[in-house]
């Protein structure tokens, strides 16, 4: 596997230098810049595998950067672990629920900061494998709405409910009566 890439986003030198440094030495490619703005074009040209981010930034803040991964369908499951200044900063991060994987307080341990995001990396390859697999499910035709045939696969469903020979579907937004029974469905879906 391919080293993991990380951004650093940083205008503290020394903290910016001490963190590259560490994470270069845990085997880590590690690409750092000092603004919000060159954050965001990095991001979206290079596609890190995970981002720390800064707070304070000149240009734009961390906020606004960390807002604009989350709007974005291309990185809004990208990881972010926030560095922050002020405990005021961890309130505003958990209260807005601006959706980053995990934040550390200043002044921060580097072996802390290695760990959170090993565990970020960890928990974020395991949901994308999640993702993965779900995409991978069979698909099964669970009956006809409108002249259409509508396939659903076991992630689309929330219970299924059996009525003599046949098979309710019920998904979050509708539901299907289907002419399977209900072992005929449970082996299309887990063949
Ligand atoms: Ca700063």
């Amino acid at each position: 596997m391919a080293n993991q890439n990380i951004l650093l986003v940083e205008d503290e030198k020394d903290i910016a230098e001490a963190v590259e440094y560490a994470l270069k030495l845990e085997g880590f490619e590690v690409t750092t810049v000092y603004d919000g703005e060159k954050a965001l074009a990095e991001i979206f040209k290079e596609k890190p595998d995970l981002v720390i981010l800064d707070i304070i930034l000149p240009k734009i803040d961390g906020w606004e950067v960390l807002s604009t991964i989350r709007r974005q369908p291309t990185t809004k499951s990208l990881p972010v672990v926030v560095l922050t200044a002020k405990t005021t900063e961890v309130s505003k991060l958990c209260g807005f629920d601006l959706g980053a994987d995990d934040y550390l307080t200043k002044p921060f341990s580097v072996n802390e900061l290695l760990a959170r995001i090993k565990a970020v990396l960890k928990r974020s390859q395991f949901e994308s494998r999640q993702r993965e697999l779900a995409r991978e499910l069979p698909k099964i035709p669970v009956g006809k709405k409108g002249g259409e045939e509508i396939f659903v696969s076991q992630e689309d469903i929330l219970y299924v409910k059996a009525v003599e020979n046949y098979t309710y579907v019920y998904t979050p937004e509708d539901n299907f009566l289907t002419t399977l029974k209900m072992y005929e469905l449970e082996e299309k879906l887990a063949p």
